[in-house]
């Protein structure tokens, strides 16, 4: 039977990168898998709710913290198997994620180089199928072992069940607090060559003169470019450092509500992406700016990021209802201006009235 240190009313902000919220009523942290199931099954017995927390890099909390048990899944753990031609990497939940795609990259096995820089750890990686630079983990992963809190048991979902799709998938779109991810499986190319799917990524290695590129050129030319746009967090003094990423999704419309936008935009240069299933994806930084805001634009203590428009960054004495009456402010003006609603990004906790459903402000 496992010991299990149930603390109370610990502060979620310091376990944010945002740095906005209130309190978990209770909270575990969660070395081994027997810590997890023992805080489920805390959990059950007293009819509280269960959130995980990882890195805290996709995630919103209420001022007013959470009444739910918040498990922080620090698993540690890496393993190999080699698979046919293939190999076949397994790390716990807890892993650092960058730690993880710099150890693929310095062992010459493709297939996570451009994900290179993104904060949080493994374990979360599945939830939103993370991605960057034509890459997303749904290109690699091949299973997720969850403990599923509805059945109470530990369960291996292969890729093939966990309904990926752009920044989204089955774990994301269910029951918050169902699916506990315990690893993940990466099937991974070794000698294989790297992704090269973005024109950035491109000419920043041309800049860097690296030809052919390797791995970990590519690495490189990632990192340098996500530096550039504060979508790296390792310089504490950077004035947009405390920020969930990008905070909307790019839209994917049909073809006639993309004509529609770009009929009320009149701008030949909108951007606009064909999708493999006939629908558009537009750039929701694009439409932000040409709803009138600028980078580096504030509102009190939050605002855009002065190197990246979809960031929305805490600054002091910021509140979670500051970044959300903001982020309330830019689908209103984008919507008024294009007719579409921008979905969030990160993942709210607690009384949140979400942005999503918020009717527009009388203007
Ligand atoms: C500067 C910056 C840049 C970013 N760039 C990118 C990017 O390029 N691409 C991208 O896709 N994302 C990006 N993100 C978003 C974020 O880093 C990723 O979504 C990351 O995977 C979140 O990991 P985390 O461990 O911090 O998750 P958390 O924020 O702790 O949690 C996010 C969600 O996942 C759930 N979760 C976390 N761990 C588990 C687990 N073990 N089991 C079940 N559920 C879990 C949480 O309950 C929550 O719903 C960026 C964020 C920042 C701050």
């Amino acid at each position: 039977m496992t010991a299990l240190t149930v603390r109370e009313r610990v502060p979620l902000a310091p376990l944010t990168t945002l740095g906005v919220g209130g309190e978990a009523r209770w909270f575990v942290a969660a070395a081994d898998e027997a810590t997890v199931v023992a805080a489920h099954t805390w959990a059950r017995a007293r009819g509280v709710a269960l959130r995980v927390l990882g890195g805290g890099s996709n995630l919103l909390v209420a001022d007013a913290g959470v009444d739910t048990l918040v498990v922080h899944v620090g698993l540690r753990g890496v393993s190999t198997r080699r698979a046919g031609g293939a190999l076949e990497l397994t790390a716990a939940a807890g892993e650092p994620w960058d730690g993880l795609v710099r150890h693929a990259v310095e062992h010459g096995w493709a297939g996570l180089e451009c994900l290179s820089g993104i904060p949080g750890l493994v374990g979360a990686t599945p939830i939103q199928n993370v991605g960057a630079y034509g890459q997303e983990v749904s290109d690699t992963v091949t299973a997720v072992r969850t403990l599923d809190t509805q059945r109470g048991e530990i369960v291996t979902v292969p890729a093939a069940g966990c309904g990926f799709a752009y920044r989204d998938s089955m774990f994301k779109r269910g029951e918050a607090g169902r699916w506990v991810v315990l690893a993940v499986t990466y099937r991974l190319q070794p000698g294989g060559a790297p992704t090269l799917g973005y024109a950035d990524v491109a000419g920043q290695l041309a800049r860097q003169g690296t030809a052919p590129p390797t791995l970990a050129a590519v690495r490189e030319a990632v990192l340098a470019i996500r530096r550039g746009k504060s979508m790296v967090l390792d310089d504490p003094l950077d004035p947009n450092r405390r920020s969930c990423g990008s905070f909307f999704l790019n839209p994917i419309l049909d073809a006639a509500e993309a004509g529609a936008v770009a009929a009320r935009a009149d701008e030949p240069a909108m951007p606009r992406w064909l999708q493999a299933d006939g629908r558009v994806k537009l750039s929701a930084a694009w439409l932000i700016e040409h709803a009138g805001f600028a980078r580096g634009e504030r509102a009190g203590p939050v605002g855009l990021s002065s190197r990246h428009t979809l960031a929305i960054v805490a600054h002091d004495g910021a509140r979670a209802s500051d970044v959300v009456a903001f982020a309330r402010r830019l689908q209103d003006a984008v919507e008024a201006r294009f007719g579409v609603r921008l979905t969030p990004e990160p993942v709210f906790w607690g009384d949140i009235q979400s942005v999503t459903r918020v009717p527009p402000l009388p203007s």
